[in-house]
């Protein structure tokens, strides 16, 4: 009957739901261990000036070492933000990358600027402000030299709440960068009053390129309406890399110029060689 095969669909309905559930527990707790056992790791890629090829920047790309495997952060970030562990493990990534510039500057006498990513909950999290700046203070760092990354769809959830937030760190020199644009539906009208330094073109634009080029010229009008320095996303061959540069991007980012690479590996090929310059530090 109808009923019946109603109640086993809410039965059936029900056991996925505890199977779900009971997943994200276990991944939650083993999210836990992952922080105390220090199976996490940062990985960097570089950002590269499109006119001079110079490195400029890089981004921390968190990776979960586990069982001798990588687990890719869109795999664990999600249920690492539903429990609220991303706040200690979005603290992790700025710690890490506080003592990245710290030793790159004491090995070195260089350091190149680290973007962080923050979540969502992060953002939202009061002790988000004053933990970066008393990071900073403790590794004596320059707060230009990191700049944290927002989603778009993160600063849409409390406009008001981010402008206050963005305004403290920016007035505390800190680097602000809008991830992914042009996915979050902002509305231009607000866009005006975010205090923010840099935006990022979502990868899905710049992989249309050069074909499909509408959206990625108006964001980057947009950018240089509003004064925003402009990071393209996701740059993987010589045409993109081409069109971009053409239309006044200055920044860009992607496989075309290098993969997100290990510590030692990145400081290797862009860190150590700079020892002789004094700029940045
Ligand atoms: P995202 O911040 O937009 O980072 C860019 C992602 O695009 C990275 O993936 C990077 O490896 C990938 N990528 C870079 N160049 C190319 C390219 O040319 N082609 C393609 N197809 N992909 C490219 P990844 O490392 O897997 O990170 C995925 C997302 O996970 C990030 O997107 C970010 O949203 C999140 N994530 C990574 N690390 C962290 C973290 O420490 N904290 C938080 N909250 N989220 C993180
Ligand atoms: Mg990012
Ligand atoms: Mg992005
Ligand atoms: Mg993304």
């Amino acid at each position: 009957s109808a009923k019946a095969a109603g109640s086993n669909q809410w039965s059936f309905f029900k056991q996925q739901m505890t199977e779900r559930a009971a997943v994200r527990l276990r991944t939650e707790a083993s999210l836990h261990d992952a922080l105390k056992n220090n199976e996490f790791l940062l990985y960097f890629q570089p950002k590269f000036d499109l006119n001079t090829n110079q490195v400029v920047g890089c981004e921390a790309l968190i990776r979960w070492q586990k069982d001798g495997r990588l687990i890719s952060p869109m795999s664990f970030i999600p249920v690492a933000e539903e429990t609220g562990i991303i706040i200690p493990i979005g603290r992790w990534v700025i710690e890490q990358s506080c003592k990245v510039i710290r030793e790159w500057q004491r090995k070195y006498n260089y350091a190149i600027p680290i973007a962080v990513n923050v979540a969502s909950q992060q953002f939202a999290d009061a002790s988000l402000v004053p933990d970066i700046k008393q990071l900073a203070i403790r590794y004596q760092i320059r707060p230009e030299l990191l700049e944290i990354e927002i989603t778009e769809t993160s600063l849409m959830n409390d406009v008001e709440q981010a402008i206050t937030k963005l305004e403290q760190l920016k007035s505390a020199g800190f680097g602000i960068a809008v991830d992914d644009f042009g996915t979050g539906y902002s509305s231009l009208s607000y866009l005006r009053h975010l205090p923010i330094t840099t935006m990022k073109i979502d990868r899905a634009f710049v992989s249309d390129l050069p074909e499909d080029s509408a959206i990625a010229s108006t964001i980057l009008m947009l950018g240089r309406q509003l004064d925003l320095t402009i990071v393209a996303e996701g740059i993987e061959n010589i045409q993109q890399q081409e069109w971009l540069k053409e239309n006044q991007c200055e920044i860009g980012q992607g496989f075309y110029f290098s993969q997100p690479l290990p510590i030692e590996e990145f400081e290797e090929k862009y860190i150590a060689c700079n020892t002789a310059k004094i700029m940045h530090v």
